[in-house]
C-alpha cells in the first residue's frame, strides 16, 4: 500500500468521509483480499474499487456489462485526474491499440472492459503481461440465470481466479436477495471472499402513492414541485409514453419519449440528452433505465402500476443516487390491476409462471394499499427487518391515514358482489350500491336487489377506494381472465357472517380530496432541493457555468460537479480556492480546472 485511503478520498475525490461500509471494503481489497459487496444503487460502490486501484501498484481491471456507460465512467475518473480508459466494441482498431499499449506500459490506473472482450485470448495475454492491481466485477448478479440481466460470459469469469490467483477480486451488485448472492459466490469462486451486506434502505427517497383520478392532471400537479429537475415518468405502453411526453411538452416541460418501438438512433439520442442536459423529463417504458447512473434524477413517477415490487424498487432506485432528496411517486387505480391481470392471463407462460406473476401483482397491490410505513413494508418484502415503524419519509408516515372499522361497509360491498352473481366490475357494483338506476342496472333488475342503494353514503371515488382495499386485503379477487370481474375469496365468508372485523383506511370525501390537492400544490411551489427565492439567481448561475463547461467538452453536466457540490457552493459561497477546495466533490484536479470559473460565478452573484 502506497497511499492512504482517506487521503485519496480527500485529495482526489474531494469527499470528506466514507459512507457506510466503504472504509472496511476498501481496506479489505486495498490490502489484497477478496470481497463481495452488496449495496443499493447510489450506495457508493464505485469508490470501493476505485480507491484500492489508487492505493495499489498497477492497473485495476473493471469488468462491466454496460458498454454505453463505460465512456461516462471513464470520463468521470479523468475529470478527477485519474488515468482511466475502456476497451469495448465501440473503439476502432487504432484507439484500441492505444489503450492496450498504455495498459501494458502501466500508464493506466483503471481499465474498464466488457466481459466478452476480457475473455478473449488477446486480452488475457495482455493481462498476464501487465501489472494488475485488482479485478473488479461490477453488476455481479449478471452471473445469475434467474435474474433479469443474465450474461452467459459472466460465468466464464472464473478464468480470472484460475489464471491469476494472486490478484484480489471484488464483486459488486445492487441485487439483494440471498439466492442471487449464493449464486455469485459459487459461480465466481468467491468462497473465501469477505461479504459486505449493506442495508438496502434508500433513506433520501420519499415514497408516495396516490389514487388515480385524472392521471394527466395529477402528473402535472406532481411536476409542479419538480420544475427544472431531471426525472423519469414510467408508463405501461408505448402509446401512453408518446402521449404523456407530448402532453408535457405542450405544458412547457422538457420531456422526451423512450420505448423499444422507437427508431434506435432516436432512442440513443434521447438517452444522451437525458444524461447530458439538466432538467430533462424522460417518459419511458421500463425498457429505459438499465444501467442509467445519472446521479441527479430527482424523481421517478409511475403513471401505471409496475409489474412487481422488485421492478418497482429497481425503477424507483434510479432516483437520488447522489443522496439528495428525491421522490418516488406512483399513481394507480384498480383498472391497472385489471390490465396487468389481463396481460398475465393472455401471456404464453405456463400455469406455474402465471401463478407466480399473479402473486407478484398481489404483493404490489398490497404495497399500494398499505396504511403503514411503505419503506418498512418494502424492505420487509426483500427480507430486511426494520425496527422503526415510522420512517418519516413516506406518505403514510408523514400523513398517517385514518383507519376505521369498515366491517359494515365491507359487508355491503361483498354482498353486492355476491347478490349480482360475481360477474361484474367495480363500476357496475358501485352503481348498484349507490342506488343509481342506469339502463344496465334496470335491464338486469339489479334495482330490485336488497343491496340496491345501501351504499348511498359514499361517492363513487370512495367506493372505488373501498373495493381496492378489499382486493388488497384478499377479500375480493379480480378474475384470472382479466376482465375486471370481482369475485369473493374464501376469506370473504367470515366477514359476511360477521365473524371477522375489517379495518380499512378512511376514503377521503370530495372536500377532503380537494383540500389535500390544494395543500400539496402549496407545499410544492418549491423544488425538492429547497432552493430559497433569494438563492435562485446564484443556483441558476452555477448550473449555467456547469452546463457551459460540460457542453464545451461534450460530457454530462454531472461529470463536472454533482448537484450536491453545487448546493454546497450555493450555501458556503466560497471566496477563494482554499475555501472552494473544502467543498465535497472538489478534488485537486477539479479545483485546478474549474476553480476559477466557479469562483467567478459566486463572485458575480455577490
Ligand atoms: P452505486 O454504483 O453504488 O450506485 P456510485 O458509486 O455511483 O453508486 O455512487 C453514488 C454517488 O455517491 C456518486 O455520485 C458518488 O460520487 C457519491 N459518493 C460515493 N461515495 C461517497 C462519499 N464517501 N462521499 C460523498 N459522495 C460519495
Ligand atoms: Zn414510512
Amino acid at each position: 500500500m502506497t497511499r492512504d485511503a482517506i487521503d485519496i478520498l480527500h485529495q482526489v475525490f474531494g469527499y470528506s468521509g466514507f459512507r457506510g461500509e466503504q472504509r472496511a471494503i476498501i481496506e479489505q481489497v486495498g490490502g489484497g483480499g477478496d470481497a463481495l459487496v452488496l449495496m443499493p444503487t447510489g450506495g457508493g460502490k464505485s469508490l470501493c474499487y476505485q480507491i484500492p486501484a489508487l492505493m495499489r501498484s498497477g492497473t485495476a481491471v473493471v469488468v462491466s456489462p454496460l458498454i454505453a456507460l463505460m465512456q461516462d465512467q471513464v470520463e468521470a475518473l479523468r475529470q478527477f485526474g485519474v488515468a482511466a480508459a475502456f476497451l469495448n466494441s465501440s473503439l476502432d482498431a487504432r484507439a484500441q491499440f492505444e489503450v492496450e499499449r498504455d495498459f501494458a506500459a502501466g500508464k493506466l490506473k483503471l481499465l474498464y472492459v466488457a466481459p466478452e472482450r476480457l475473455l478473449s485470448e488477446r486480452c488475457l495475454d495482455l493481462i498476464a503481461k501487465a501489472n494488475v492491481a485488482l479485478f473488479a466485477i461490477d453488476e455481479a448478479h449478471c452471473v445469475s440465470q434467474w435474474g433479469h440481466d443474465f450474461r452467459p460470459e459472466y460465468r466464464q469469469l472464473t478464468i480470472l481466479h484460475e489464471r491469476f490467483p494472486g490478484i484480489p477480486r471484488i464483486a459488486l451488485t445492487a441485487t439483494a436477495d440471498a439466492p442471487t448472492r449464493r449464486e455469485i459466490v459459487e459461480r465466481l469462486n468467491l468462497e473465501g471472499a469477505r461479504q459486505f451486506v449493506s442495508s438496502f434502505d434508500r433513506k433520501n427517497i420519499q415514497y408516495r402513492v396516490v389514487e388515480k383520478e385524472n392521471s394527466r392532471r395529477q402528473l402535472k400537479d406532481f411536476l409542479a414541485g419538480h420544475q427544472g429537475e431531471s426525472g423519469i415518468v414510467y408508463c405501461l405502453s408505448r402509446r401512453k409514453v408518446e402521449e404523456t411526453a407530448a402532453g408535457l411538452v405542450e405544458q412547457g416541460v422538457a420531456a422526451l419519449p423512450y420505448h423499444a418501438g422507437m427508431d434506435a438512433a432516436q432512442r440513443v439520442h434521447n438517452q444522451q440528452r437525458f444524461l447530458r442536459e439538466d432538467g430533462i423529463v424522460m417518459c419511458a417504458t421500463i425498457a429505459f433505465g438499465m444501467g442509467i447512473d445519472k446521479p441527479d434524477v430527482r424523481f421517478v413517477a409511475h403513471m401505471d402500476l409496475p409489474k412487481s415490487l422488485e421492478g418497482y424498487y429497481q425503477e424507483t432506485g434510479r432516483a437520488g443516487r447522489d443522496g439528495l432528496p428525491a421522490e418516488a411517486w406512483m399513481c394507480y387505480g384498480l383498472g391497472d390491476v385489471v390490465t396487468l391481470a389481463q396481460f398475465i392471463a393472455q401471456s404464453e407462460s405456463g400455469e406455474e409462471r402465471k401463478r407466480v406473476e399473479r402473486a407478484k401483482l398481489d404483493a404490489l397491490l398490497g404495497y399500494a394499499e398499505i396504511a403503514t410505513c411503505r419503506r418498512r413494508h418494502l424492505l420487509g418484502y426483500f427480507g430486511e427487518i426494520v425496527e422503526k415503524d415510522n420512517c418519516g419519509n413516506c406518505d403514510n408516515c408523514v400523513n398517517p391515514p385514518v383507519s376505521f372499522d369498515g366491517t359494515e361497509l365491507a359487508q355491503k360491498a361483498l354482498s353486492c358482489v355476491y347478490r349480482t352473481g360475481q360477474r361484474y366490475g367495480v363500476g357496475h357494483l358501485t352503481n348498484v350500491l349507490r342506488g343509481i338506476d342506469d339502463e344496465r342496472v334496470r335491464s338486469l333488475d339489479h334495482d330490485r336487489l336488497s343491496v340496491f342503494g345501501v351504499g348511498a353514503g359514499l361517492d363513487e371515488k370512495q367506493w372505488r377506494s373501498m373495493f381496492r382495499q378489499l382486493v388488497a386485503n384478499g377479500l375480493l379477487a379480480t378474475d384470472a381472465e382479466g376482465y375486471g370481474v370481482l369475485r369473493l375469496t374464501p376469506a370473504a365468508r367470515g366477514v359476511l357472517r360477521g365473524e371477522v372485523r375489517v379495518s380499512l383506511r378512511k376514503p377521503a370525501s370530495r372536500e377532503e380530496r380537494r383540500a389535500t390537492r390544494k395543500a400539496v400544490r402549496g407545499a410544492r411551489a418549491r423544488q425538492s432541493l429547497d432552493i430559497a427565492p433569494h438563492e435562485t439567481a446564484l443556483w441558476d448561475a452555477l448550473r449555467a457555468t456547469r452546463a457551459h463547461l460540460a457542453r464545451e467538452q461534450g460530457v454530462p453536466a454531472y461529470v463536472i460537479f454533482h448537484d450536491a457540490t453545487l448546493l454546497e457552493m450555493l450555501r458556503a459561497r466560497p471566496r477563494n480556492a482554499e475555501e472552494l477546495g473544502l467543498i465535497g466533490g472538489v478534488g485537486a484536479a477539479k479545483l485546478e480546472r474549474y476553480g476559477g470559473a466557479f469562483l467567478a460565478t459566486v463572485r458575480g452573484a455577490a
